[in-house]
């Protein structure tokens, strides 16, 4: 979904610590707190950034750096993923922690929800035993009132000891409190709140911090002392790794640890029970806190939210609601595009003309009049004209229903038939997010816990088709299955999208299931889905995000592959090798598969040229075809359909393109980044033919199916 070079895996195994300074003086910021309580959109609205927001907990899974000045002051500010603890459980939770204990940051903003101001405070005094430069942002203030809970911004300051300040993250206004406690941050802080352990763990945590010296007490001493008494392996690691000394050399520390376990030991609390006894000391100081500074003056605030979800994730109106929602969506998509691309594609035709115009006055040679009109023009005019319409209405469209908060519904609903296949619900997040690009889909699989599920939700998430895929099988069901304009056709061609997409979804649960009976064995793990509170979403900005995030960066891309593509082509349908051109030369080679499959040589090589980029495929074809001749604008569907038929494509042709769409390797970038992800080249390899054998064997059935018939 976040379809920026970041969230497209540029930035993946990079250091997730390093921060890139302006110049010396910045100061690093670390903007922490839970999943889904607005740090994105605080960020956003303090850098002038786009970094992606959604209404779900767990989209953000790598740190993002932005840049902030204030009057005084210029500040490095970093989104890290969301956490409910410092004690990590998944890889984001790790780079949350991470950057936190070992980053150096000067300061920490924890941002909380102050609609559920008792949760978010357990991170807030866990960042507290880390460090005295923390501001604390309580955010969602105009959700709060409306629920009728009213925070004590100044009695919470008192008691914790550091700035407290209330934001709207959405008004940019409300953050000023926040920049002018960061200007004040740096100085030194004594009445800083601090969990007091019952009796027994502060004397073991004593007993090890007075052997704890140097190195070894990243980031202080006393909770250090207190992470090696509840053996927090990870952090232990990154601890030595950050000290470069390992802890065998320290044997006094050793010694003290095994000493306070053992005096533990003898007062009842067993090392398995430890974790357990400090977390609820945090969960009990935080609601301590809350008891003194937040006022509920309504009963029950979460009544709307539970009646709606009884009927969006009840059985079985959650699911015809789902599908509906999925129907409505891509008739919205296909009725508004068909106008738009219209438009466009009359607009590329009077274009086109003045062009040739002007190369005519230019006196270009016809191989230069050949490669850009014929070549460049026409491909980067398909793209733009048929693949943008769809896009500008798709991408907002589904970003308004993440927005709402509707997406962890749908996780919820496929969640059962997830674990049916040994996978987890969350799975059914990535899988949306391939739906707007597989790469930033096998990113988002960070979410997933459990390794052997986020490699199931890797291996499959290109089995649903991007953004790049989305345009090229609408435009196929356009020309082959919607007979008519009226409101009809629109209708059965939105029915076809959504089998379409249900076949996508369908492939997912199976390959799923056969790979964790086989290779990817192991049982469900269970886990946590959290349902947030529907929202109100923020439509104008929606769509500015969604036009500038997604649709122009992936039309972006498209046209920087389109155009060389088109040059590339044009060539090789131009330029001589033994037998014809060396277009057809290649599509001749490829033919005999194509054939079997239901394709032909040139549809099959365009997918092969395509793997850069899925939105080149059609062009590709188009262009080929145009290599004989037989059109002299191209831009409108039904020209390109008579193309298509009179290079003998029949409606056999045309299912198989989609379903090769569907189901084929996944593009360069996703490949790229599902290497980067699983660290395997096996996996890598079997995220690619996987889909590829799946596609070739169901067109080779199609295609036998019909000749049967
Ligand atoms: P993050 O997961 O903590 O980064 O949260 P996001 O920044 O993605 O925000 C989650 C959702 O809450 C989005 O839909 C935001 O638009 C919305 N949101 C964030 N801050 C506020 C706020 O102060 N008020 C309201 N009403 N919504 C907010």
């Amino acid at each position: 979904m976040s379809l920026t070079h970041s969230s497209t895996g540029m930035s993946v195994g990079k250091k997730e610590l390093a921060v890139k300074r302006k110049n010396e003086n910045d100061r690093i910021i670390a903007i922490a707190g839970n999943p889904n309580v607005g740090k994105s959109t605080l960020f956003n609205a303090l850098t002038g950034m786009n970094q992606h927001t959604g209404n779900w907990p767990g989209k953000t899974v790598a740190n993002a750096q932005g840049y902030c000045r204030t009057a005084e002051n210029s500040y490095v500010l970093v989104d890290i993923p969301g956490t409910y603890s410092l004690s990590a459980h998944s890889p984001e939770e790790e780079i949350a922690r991470n950057f936190i204990c070992f980053g150096h940051p000067d300061a920490v903003v924890v941002v909380c929800d102050a609609t559920c101001l008792e949760r978010s405070l357990v991170l807030v005094l866990q960042t507290l035993e880390i460090t005295d430069r923390v501001v604390v942002c309580v955010n969602l203030l105009d959700e709060a009132e409306k629920k009728g809970i009213k925070v004590d911004i100044g009695r919470l300051s008192d008691m914790l000891g550091v700035k407290v300040v209330g934001t709207v993250a959405r008004k940019k206004k409300s953050l000023r409190a926040l920049t002018d406690a960061l200007d004040t941050i740096c100085t030194q802080n004594d009445n800083v709140y601090r969990i007091r352990y019952p009796d027994e763990i502060e004397t073991a945590v004593g007993m090890i911090e007075e052997s704890l010296s140097g190195g070894l007490c990243v980031p202080n001493k006393r909770w250090q002392a207190l992470k090696l008494l509840e053996n927090d392996i990870a952090l232990i690691a990154e601890t030595e790794k950050t000290a470069g000394q390992t802890l065998s050399e320290a044997d006094n520390v050793e010694c003290a640890v095994k000493s306070a376990r053992e005096y533990l030991e003898r007062a009842g609390i067993y090392k398995n029970r430890i974790c357990g006894v400090t977390a609820a000391a945090a969960v009990s100081a935080s609601e301590n806190i809350c008891r003194e500074c937040v006022a509920f003056t309504k009963k029950s605030y979460a009544d709307f939210d539970r009646r709606v979800d009884r009927i969006l994730t009840g059985k079985p109106y959650g699911y015809i609601v789902m599908l509906l929602l999925l129907c409505f969506v891509f008739w919205l998509t296909l009725y508004g595009a068909n106008y738009i691309s219209e438009i466009l594609s009359a607009l590329f035709s009077k274009l086109e003309v003045l062009l040739v115009r002007l190369l005519d006055a230019a006196a270009a040679p016809v191989w230069l009049k050949g490669i850009i009109t014929d070549g460049i023009f026409r491909v980067t005019s398909w793209v733009v004209s048929v693949m943008l319409p769809p896009m500008a209405i798709f991408f907002p469209l589904f970003t308004l229903l993440e927005d709402v908060g509707y997406l962890p519904r749908i996780a919820y609903n496929l969640d059962k038939s997830f674990k049916r296949c040994r996978s987890c619900g969350k799975q059914a997040l990535t899988m949306c997010m391939g739906f707007g690009c597989n790469a930033a889909g096998v990113i988002g699989c960070r979410i997933i816990d459990s390794e052997r599920e986020r490699l199931l939700a890797v291996i499959t998430n290109s089995l649903v088709p991007c953004n790049g895929r989305f345009p090229a099988i609408i435009s196929v069901i356009s020309m082959f299955f919607a007979v008519g304009t009226g409101i009809l056709s629109q209708s059965l061609s939105a029915l076809t999208l959504t089998l379409v997409i249900l076949l996508g979804i369908g492939m997912t649960f199976l390959v799923t299931k056969v790979l964790s009976r086989t290779v990817l064995k192991g049982v469900p793990s269970s886990y946590t889905l959290e349902m947030p509170p529907y929202r109100k979403p923020q439509v104008l900005s929606v769509i500015v995000r969604s036009v500038f995030d997604r649709t122009l960066f992936v039309l972006g891309r498209s046209v920087a592959v389109a155009v060389p593509a088109g040059a590339v082509i044009w060539i090789m349908a131009n330029v001589n090798a033994a037998d014809g051109t060396l277009l057809s030369a290649c599509a001749d080679f490829l033919d005999p598969l194509g054939r079997l499959m239901g394709l032909d040589g040139i549809i099959l090589m365009a997918f092969i040229l395509g793997f850069p980029a899925n939105e080149t495929v059609i062009p590709i074809i188009v262009m080929a075809y145009m290599s004989g001749g037989t059109l002299t604008e191209f831009a409108s569907l039904s020209q390109m359909h008579n193309l298509f038929i009179s290079n003998g494509w029949t409606w056999v042709t045309a299912v198989n393109v989609i379903v090769f769409m569907l189901f084929h390797w996944p593009c360069s970038t996703t490949v790229l980044t599902i290497k980067k992800e699983t660290g395997s080249i096996k996996w890598t390899l079997m995220s690619v033919i996987l889909p590829a054998a799946i596609g070739i064997i169901l067109c080779v059935l199609i295609n036998t199916a019909a000749g049967i018939l």
